[in-house]
């Protein structure tokens, strides 16, 4: 990933333009070189790899994966994009600040915990601000009231837990619950408990000192520390070989590709293989227990069933090695009774993008703005998703001054089920 790019690759691309057709950030902004057609023509022809232009071009890639998916060529774009970006000079790239204090606080789990008490001060500093402010956007993933609302509801499931710490069941899975069900919205993990619980799927282990999955940094270009952070987990986990759960989609992605961090350190790559073979995604997990649990589904929770749920597919469980998309559609079928609802143009990107959002929050929220004008025109009242990033984004991107939605982790929506039913 970090070798010096291959010119017979760039070589590779017959221009058929597949890639633009799909591509988000070309959607809204029409410019070329900001596909991936456009970034592997600029790659090949490079003269001054520490021209601004070039990394504000590269930078504008949310690595969502919908060119890698289409390509004739089979170009693995995204890796491209990333082993581009890891020879960056960071000096040339302009949100090198907002990237490097980022990854720094997604590496360092104590920086990260002070994010919740630092979103009391940026809440004031928020509302103060103008509603199309850039500043708002990259400062939006702070919302105090969003975040003390998933505490609140965090301490109600832990309460209902409690209970049942003490009964003795075997440990049958472990539980990666990445930075923002950690840190910021913790009603994820214990939904994730809960839920295990009342499926009678055995007690989890979640060892506290996990770090960050390692996505920012690789998306950000830094392969070392992607590396130290994948090392880190792998040890972490290491204690015993159960599988591990995760539920978020971005993380999920970024643990199965732990392997790719290490192709030139034979032992660790061993030891990445078989911890990324471990790792299993949340809606494929529930939607194999879930067959045995027609008791509680056929419960009355009239008023979670009446509403129409449009299920917004995380990019990272869309494209790429392992895509998960009909269960957490089959799931939401069983569970409301009816499918949920499709857009007319078909699943489409958040604009998120990991750090995208903060180093090109204007571009994000137009990429948002396209898929909420298509959501708009459906039945949909409830949004619900199975990636922490994209969760972030349908809670924090909603225009206060027109139709709002409830937006909820599938995590979250199945437990209230569970919740309402028992
Ligand atoms: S990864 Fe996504 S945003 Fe980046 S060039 Fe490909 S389609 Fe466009
Ligand atoms: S789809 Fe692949 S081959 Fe076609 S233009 Fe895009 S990168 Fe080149």
């Amino acid at each position: 990933m970090d070798k010096p790019i291959d010119p017979e690759l760039l070589h590779q691309c017959v221009k058929c333009g597949a890639c633009t057709s799909v591509c988000p950030v070309y959607r809204v902004t029409g410019r070329e070189s900001l596909t991936a057609r456009g970034k592997i023509h600029i790659l090949s022809r490079l003269v001054d790899p520490d021209s601004a232009v070039y990394s504000d071009i590269l930078s504008k890639c949310l690595l969502c994966g919908a060119c890698s998916e289409v390509c004739a060529c089979g170009i693995d774009i995204t890796r491209l994009l990333i082993s581009a970006r890891s020879s960056l000079p960071t000096r040339s790239d302009k949100h090198f600040l907002a990237k490097l204090s980022t990854i720094r606080s997604l590496g360092s789990p104590a920086l990260l915990s002070g994010l919740s008490s630092l979103a009391k001060i940026a809440g004031k500093t928020l509302r103060k601000l103008p509603l199309d402010s850039g500043l708002r956007r990259k400062l939006s993933f702070l919302n105090p009231d969003l975040i003390s609302q998933s505490h609140t509801r965090n301490q109600n499931l832990l309460v209902r837990l409690q209970p049942q710490k003490n009964k003795k069941q075997p440990t049958k899975f472990a539980y990666f619950a990445g930075c923002l069900a950690t840190h910021l919205y913790p009603d994820i993990a214990s939904s994730v408990f809960f839920l295990a619980e009342a499926l009678h799927s055995g007690k989890i282990d979640k060892p506290s000192n996990q770090v960050c999955c390692g996505l920012a940094a690789m998306a950000g270009g830094n392969l070392d520390e992607a590396r130290r952070l994948a090392k880190k987990n792998i040890n972490v986990f290491s204690s015993h070989s159960l599988p591990i759960l995760t539920s978020c989609a971005s993380c999920f992605s970024q643990l199965k590709k732990y392997p790719d961090l290490f192709s030139n350190e034979p032992l660790w790559y061993e030891k990445a293989k078989k911890f990324s073979a471990r790792v299993m995604e949340f809606s494929s997990f529930f939607h194999e227990r879930l067959k045995d649990a027609s008791a509680f589904l056929l419960s009355d929770c009239h008023d979670l069933k009446k509403k129409s749920v449009y299920y917004h597919d995380p990019c990272h469980l869309r494209f790429g090695r392992h895509q998960i998309v009909s269960e957490p559609r089959q799931l939401l079928t069983k569970i409301t009774k009816q499918p949920p609802v499709e857009l007319a143009l078909g699943p489409q990107c958040c604009g998120q993008g990991g750090l995208f959002h903060l180093s090109h929050p204007d571009l994000s929220g137009d990429i948002f703005s396209h898929l909420l004008d298509q959501v708009g025109q459906t039945t949909a009242e409830t949004i619900v998703t199975s990636c922490s990033g994209c969760l972030l984004q349908w809670q924090q991107g909603q225009p206060s001054n027109g139709k709002t939605y409830q937006v909820k982790h599938l995590a979250c929506y199945l437990s209230d089920f569970f919740t309402e039913a028992s």
